[in-house]
């Protein structure tokens, strides 16, 4: 059956559902997105998703043609129209049609896209076994250059990443930022489990603020196990008891490998089993 997408102001035919080839989307990148969840048919942590994405925009100085509530709405009678349950939306605002210069404020008619799809991202193998990831030699944006708290259309500094992990066998690309500490992977963030503790680099390492970042923190913390916030170096992640990334599309999922070293046990670590757990349960709740 044909999905439903939600365009500018309203729902359309998938086949209908197409925008200019002057849209600065297309011709720069320009415009910010967000991937979110449905669990159960609940959409995912929506209040969080929607206030990143428009920090996003008002970042790179894109109006939003709607007010948060009006999106919220938008997500919603989406989902609906295409009886998702357990899937997945891609809600993008485009800067909109310009000329074929780069002066955004001559753009006109920025679209906001909302796709949403009963889709499973991943098979089950890929969370038992766990993950092989290599760094990358392509360091994160400078912070001063494209700030990566920002969610843009512009994500070739993430897809260089993936190259080099797709050319290396491996599932997942881990990025360092320009002073050599961890940053995050190509498409989620990472977390390391020493001594029952567990690590992430903050932020303004230079990673996204994922949400299931988020959600996975203060489940650790509501079960009282250690979380640390704090610059982390390729060694960390080498001699950790357990590695795992966390994102929207990945969910929570256990690294064993990196760069041809053994993580942990080789198999996905005790914690990141019951934080998968726990996210599970928060998810379908
Ligand atoms: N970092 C990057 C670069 C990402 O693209 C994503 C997810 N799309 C994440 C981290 C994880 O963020 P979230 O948990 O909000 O999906």
């Amino acid at each position: 059956m044909a999905l439903k997408i939600w365009l500018g102001d309203g729902l359309v035919d998938e086949h209908e559902a197409k925008i200019s080839v002057f849209d600065h989307s297309l011709l720069y990148g320009d415009g910010v997105f967000e991937g979110i969840r449905v669990y159960s048919g609940k959409v995912f942590e929506l209040k969080a998703h929607l206030e990143r994405l428009f920090e996003s925009a008002h970042v790179i100085r894109l109006t939003i043609p709607m007010s948060i509530e009006q999106m919220t709405q938008a997500v919603l009678a989406t989902t609906e129209a295409n009886s998702v349950r357990d899937g997945y939306i891609r809600l993008i605002v485009t800067r909109g049609i310009g000329d074929l210069g780069l002066n955004p404020f001559l753009c006109k008619d920025g679209k906001v896209i909302i796709i949403s799809d009963n889709v499973k991202l991943y098979p089950e193998e890929f969370y038992e076994k766990g993950l092989k990831v290599i760094s990358a030699a392509t360091i994160r944006n400078h912070p001063m250059a494209l700030p990566p708290q920002i969610k843009s259309l512009n994500y070739l500094n993430n897809i260089l990443a993936k190259i080099e992990s797709i050319d290396a066998g491996a599932g997942e690309a881990i990025m360092y930022n320009h002073l050599g500490f961890v940053a995050e992977a190509s498409g989620d963030n990472v977390f390391l489990v020493k001594g029952g503790v567990v690590y992430t680099p903050p932020v303004q390492a230079g990673s996204l603020d994922g949400i299931t970042r988020r959600v996975v923190i203060r489940l650790a913390k509501q079960e009282g196990i250690g979380v640390v916030e704090k610059d982390l170096t390729r060694f960390d992640l080498y001699s950790a008891d357990e590695l795992f990334l966390t994102g929207t599309a990945a969910e929570v999922i256990g690294v064993i490998e990196m760069d041809g070293r053994v993580i942990g046990t080789g198999k996905p670590g005790e914690m990141t089993k019951r934080l998968r757990t726990l996210f599970f349960k928060a998810a379908h709740s």
